[in-house]
């Protein structure tokens, strides 16, 4: 039944603050937490009010949190706020997916431990970025600079291949019959259509990647994260955000965002990009791992390499489903 966890570790993928909660039996026995904070479950013994404790803590205290079945309960009764996740079309290219209308309410997700093992094949790095983050330049200069380390999957497109291009190397070129029947087929993670080419990369493409025992790159429209989150590829997402200065006035104090292009952006851009981070934000960021700002491409690629180097030696928190 969904009202239990087996597990008795889960991550909060909601804000909760006892002090605003109306329905909870005693306000000074809740616990507080944030979305990401990694709970430890002490107590399913009552449906409604489960006991737990936050991991970061050290374990201190123990504290009332909504059960599973209440949270969902109460969001789709209307009576708390939560994220709302509409499902998009799993196979989307790009482009937006119409809403199925099948909301989905974020309370919890089972969680648990986990350390690459060196015999294992290197998790899946997504990285996804809001309006101005550049993240196609980062993935390029990070693979650059370790090219024995990183690599990209190529993509296939169907536009004719140039001169000075190899096949397999930029990309696969292939028949748009071909690329068609792949479509189909689901073999891409994501595709989509530039000046009346198709482009999209393949699920095979990441896996030879990472059959060579390299980290693999990715750089993807959030909504191809439904189709990545796999306990085959462990994807490891880190949300690049540019440095979004307050606005323009107060702009020759601050770095511009994306990069050295001082003076480049309007207010109106701003606020664009300032829009595009929250919207990510608020749809995808229970299934971020790491945030990244981004002050400009050089400092954004040596914390990026410093966050990929300690994938391979830290232990972190993954879907249950993962590791089972
Ligand atoms: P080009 O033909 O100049 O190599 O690439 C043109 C454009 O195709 C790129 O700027 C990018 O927008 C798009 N493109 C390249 N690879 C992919 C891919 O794997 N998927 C999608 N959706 N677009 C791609």
């Amino acid at each position: 039944k969904e009202s239990r966890v087996s597990g008795w570790f889960i991550v909060a993928l909601f804000d909760y603050n006892p002090g605003e909660d109306k329905a909870t039996p005693c306000q000074e026995a809740g616990l507080p937490f944030q979305r990401g904070d990694v709970l430890q479950v002490v107590s399913q013994d009552d449906p409604t009010w489960w006991q737990a404790k936050r991991v970061a803590d050290g374990n201190l205290r123990a504290g009332l949190i909504p059960s599973k079945h209440f949270q969902e309960r109460s969001c789709g009764a209307g009576l708390r706020r939560s994220f709302r996740l509409s499902r998009k079309d799993r196979q989307g290219s790009s482009g937006e997916a119409p809403d199925s209308g099948d909301p989905e309410f974020l309370t919890y997700e089972e969680v648990s431990r986990y350390q690459q093992r060196p015999s294992e094949r290197p998790r899946l790095v997504v990285l996804i970025g809001s309006l101005g983050a550049r993240i196609n330049e980062l993935k390029q200069k990070v693979i650059a600079e370790n090219p024995y380390r990183y690599a990209v999957a190529v993509p296939h497109t169907t536009r004719p291949r140039k001169s000075h291009e190899k096949e397999g190397v930029e990309y696969h070129f292939v028949t748009k019959q071909a690329f068609d029947t792949d479509a189909q087929n689901n073999k891409f993670i994501e595709h989509g259509e530039y000046k009346e080419n198709q482009y999209g990369t393949s699920i095979e493409a990441i896996r030879s990647i990472q059959a060579r025992n390299k980290i693999c790159l990715v750089d993807m429209q959030p909504e191809a994260l439904k189709t990545l989150r796999t306990a085959e590829f462990k994807p490891f997402v880190v949300f690049v955000k540019p440095r979004i200065p307050e606005s323009r006035r107060r702009r020759s104090a601050a770095t511009s965002p994306g990069g050295g292009d001082h003076g480049r952006f309007t207010d109106e851009d701003l606020q664009e990009m300032r829009q595009s981070a929250q919207l990510i934000d608020l749809q995808y960021g229970h299934l971020v791992d790491r945030v990244l700002i981004k002050e400009d491409t050089a400092s954004a690629c040596v914390e990026l390499r410093a966050v990929l180097e300690r994938l391979e030696r830290e232990t972190f928190w993954v879907p249950i489903s993962w590791v089972k």
